[in-house]
């Protein structure tokens, strides 16, 4: 029986960078994925002749030392293996309570200034709400360099302390956006308009982790991945072959056994047939823990299901792409990222009512949509069709698997009504649709095996409490099972980037 350091179940954005730290440490390392090729939600595609993006629109430029993600990438040996191309600016945000459009700069000095124009009667909450954000964001770069913070209690309070509104640590962002701004919706609505970025509603998003993520963004400016995400996950899945590790595709990882000197997996081809079993001291699950337990024996799933048992799942997102006739500045679209705002939603709190919005057939309510251009910028995405990407909150519970045929139409008729949607904001936009794909919270799970149809791993909810402990580590109530994922810290390229290089300290220092 072959035998390994470490085997990883899933080659998404986790899996594959803990594989690379790990292999190119001399760790013996097996990565086993379902799908054909690596990179989870991390991968993009051609349906026809249209180029799909599985998921980045943007992820903080990695290359900038305070960036969480620059130690983790240069160690997996990928950092200058892509080009990371500015996103130009951070996001136009329109409509909801803004009068006109606003262009919010991934910068926090231009930032402060674009803001402190458009809206000089919340000065003082500005630079009080974004000279935090520059605290925690510097603060928080103790977590991407050590696990300590998730798993001592000390170092937790020590950062807590360090914090420039202590008192305001468990809050949520709409709590943190009503202390500073009362009711000005506007201002809110600027700095948050691309909540889906991070979850789907500011009520129960911890206000800390959204100053962290965004943060990250106006700290560093936004990137995309030259080509499409895939070729950062295809460099990533051969600095593992590299180094001598394997990865292999098509191949469904189907039980975990769990033994006191050795654990071992079983894989499979996708149809069952040619199961093979290989020993390993390690398994690091980049899939979902809900999908990781089903294939252990059963008492260690009871672990591992109540590990997680106050954890509830994140949002997911739809992704509509259109492929366009023309490019997309003909048609108005005036930056890279745009934050649609629906004209219903009057408060940032009004958000949270999108996300359930695909349940009922297409009306007069679209939900808030993030648009990204790729021919706005260098992006080496192929055209033409010129390639639009449309994503907002989505739900698994939106959609009834039980009727697949039923299910193909009513995205379809959904698909018609963003269309038109878009048509009437752009005019003109929606007769040059010439190819299209649409992924719902469905396709995320049955494409990712994400039960829940999370994208983010658990929801970053505030902690329940000043005593608990917000962060989330890869180590898991099961010995010898790790976890490198969405679901090991906190979701998007960063925090799984981030997670993943803890993931495989923690291995490094705690096996020989
Ligand atoms: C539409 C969309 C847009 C997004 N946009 C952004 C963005 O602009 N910026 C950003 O930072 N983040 C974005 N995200 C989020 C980000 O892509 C994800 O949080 C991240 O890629 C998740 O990585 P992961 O490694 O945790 O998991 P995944 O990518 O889910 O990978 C898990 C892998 O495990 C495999 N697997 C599961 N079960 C098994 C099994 N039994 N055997 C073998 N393999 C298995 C799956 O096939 C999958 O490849 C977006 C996500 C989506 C879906």
């Amino acid at each position: 029986m072959a035998r390994y350091d470490v085997v990883i179940v899933g080659a998404g954005l986790g899996g594959l960078t803990a594989g690379a730290i790990l292999a190119r440490a001399g760790r013996r390392v097996l990565v086993v994925e379902r799908s054909n090729s690596v990179g989870g939600a991390a991968s993009s595609y051609k349906s026809g002749e249209l180029f799909v993006e599985g998921s980045l629109h943007e992820t903080s430029d990695p290359h900038d030392p305070r960036d969480p993600k620059h130690d983790v990438l240069t160690r997996a040996g990928v950092i200058d293996a892509v080009k990371w191309i500015p996103s130009g600016t951070f996001y136009q945000a329109r409509g909801g309570p803004l009068d006109r459009p606003f262009l919010m700069p991934d910068d926090f000095g231009a930032a402060r200034r674009a803001l402190t124009e458009r809206f000089p009667e919340a000065r003082a909450g500005i630079d009080q709400l974004l000279g935090e954000m520059q605290h925690i964001v510097a603060a928080m770069r103790q977590l991407s360099q050590s696990d300590a913070a998730t798993e001592t209690r000390g170092s937790l309070d020590a950062l807590i302390q360090r914090l420039p509104e202590a008192a305001d640590w468990p809050l949520s962002l709409s709590q943190k956006l009503d202390r500073v701004f009362g009711d000005h919706e506007a201002v809110k609505c600027a700095l948050a308009a691309n909540l889906s970025y991070f979850h789907d509603d500011p009520a129960t998003l911890w206000w800390i982790y959204f100053a962290m993520a965004q943060g990250c963004y106006l700290q560093s400016g936004g990137r995309y991945v030259q080509g499409g995400s895939q070729r950062l996950s295809s460099a990533l899945a051969r600095a593992i072959k590299v180094a001598g590790g394997e990865v292999l595709v098509r191949r469904i990882v189907s039980s975990i056994a769990l033994g006191d000197d050795a654990n071992s997996i079983t894989h499979s081809a996708r149809d069952g047939s040619d199961p093979k079993t290989v020993q390993c001291a390690d398994i690091i699950g980049n899939a979902a823990p809900a999908a990781l337990a089903p294939l252990m024996p059963a008492a260690a799933a009871e672990r591992l299901r109540q590990g997680y048992a106050q954890q509830t799942p994140s949002t997911s997102l739809f992704a509509l792409t259109l492929g366009l006739a023309r490019p997309p500045r003909e048609f108005g679209i005036a930056a890279y990222s745009t934050q649609l705002l629906p004209p219903w939603m009057k408060r940032l709190t009004d958000y949270a009512q999108g996300a359930a919005l695909m349940a009922e057939e297409p009306g007069k309510r679209m939900p808030p949509m993030s648009v990204v251009d790729y021919a706005a910028i260098d992006s080496g995405v192929p055209a033409p069709p010129f390639v639009l990407s449309i994503l907002g909150p989505d739900l698994l519970s939106n959609w009834d698997a039980s009727d697949m045929d039923a299910y193909r139409e009513k995205r379809g008729r959904w698909q018609a009504a963003i269309v038109r949607y878009l048509g009437a904001i752009y005019p003109g936009l929606d007769e040059a649709v010439v190819a299209s794909s649409f992924n719902s919270a469905l396709s995320v799970r049955q494409y990712l095996n994400a039960p829940d149809g999370a994208v983010y791993g658990f929801a970053p909810g505030p902690p329940p409490t000043l005593r608990s402990n917000p962060f989330r580590s890869p180590r898991t109530a099961v010995s010898g099972l790790y976890l490198a994922s969405a679901y090991a810290g906190f979701g998007g390229y960063t925090g799984v980037v981030q997670s993943a290089g803890i993931c495989a300290d923690m291995i490094l220092r705690e096996t020989t």
